[in-house]
């Protein structure tokens, strides 16, 4: 039978479900998915590919709900609103940045300023558009002036993370700038020696790499991200 003919092709209000969505019901029921495939190599890819369940939307709203009325830390003060994070919530990478700056306070939206939009394009020299990601931040409200932020501020925000990391369950992260990078891996080492390499973050696959706001200050780095760049595709790849 192919994959057209399956009885769940298509949900309730007549659109067509996305294939990985389709095969999570199919498979949750009990029901072999069979597919149109000629070759024993291609099967074999197929039933290599591990299923994720969609991310459950009550848990995610409802996480987002209490980020939104967070008063944890002083930053609630300060904010002028949370900036919970943006994308695809069932997406294979998950970039994660330092805090919302002006513009992201502003806007509700991480990476929208200038380091926002070079962080767009460098998503695009890997061949992902911005919506095919997740992207959010290690503190969910700006910190005044953008000052980094404390340890105290960090431990607060901390649990939002790893709940959003938990529900997307990303095949890689990509960690931009220290204070993400230490944040995650626990560590105080530089992010000159953190970057190039891949580390782990709760079995997760984590690569570190500059801040897009230090590669606009200093763009002889850009090399060097580009390389870190192509850690992260290849991982990507070794996914598939
Ligand atoms: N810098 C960050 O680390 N995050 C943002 O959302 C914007 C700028």
């Amino acid at each position: 039978m192919s994959s057209s003919q399956q009885p769940m092709a298509e949900s309730s209000d007549g659109c067509e479900l996305p294939e990985t969505l389709r095969r999570y019901y199919l498979e949750t029921m009990g029901i072999q998915v069979w597919d149109d495939l000629a070759t024993e190599e291609s099967t074999t890819a197929l039933i290599d590919v591990p299923v994720r369940p969609p991310v459950d939307c009550e848990t995610w709203k409802t996480l987002q709900q209490t980020v939104t009325a967070c008063t944890l830390c002083e930053l609630h003060q300060s904010r002028t609103q949370t900036v919970f994070g943006v994308g695809d919530l069932q997406a294979d990478l998950l970039v994660i940045g330092e805090a919302p700056g002006h513009d992201e306070d502003k806007q509700g939206e991480p990476f929208v300023g200038r380091a926002g939009q070079l962080l767009t394009a460098m998503l695009l020299a890997i061949g992902l558009q911005r919506d095919e990601v997740y992207i959010a931040n290690i503190l969910k409200c700006r910190p005044p002036n953008n000052r980094d932020p404390e340890a105290s501020e960090i431990d607060s925000c901390n649990h939002y993370l790893r709940q959003q990391i938990e529900l997307i369950q990303p095949k890689a992260i990509l960690a931009v700038g220290r204070i993400a990078a230490q944040a995650l891996l626990q560590s105080t080492a530089t992010i000159g020696s953190m970057r190039g390499k891949q580390h782990s973050y709760e079995g997760v696959p984590l690569i570190a790499s500059y801040h897009p706001a230090y590669l606009l200050r200093k763009p002889s780095e850009k090399r060097k991200s580009w390389q870190d760049l192509l850690l992260v595709k290849s991982l990507l790849e070794q996914c598939q």
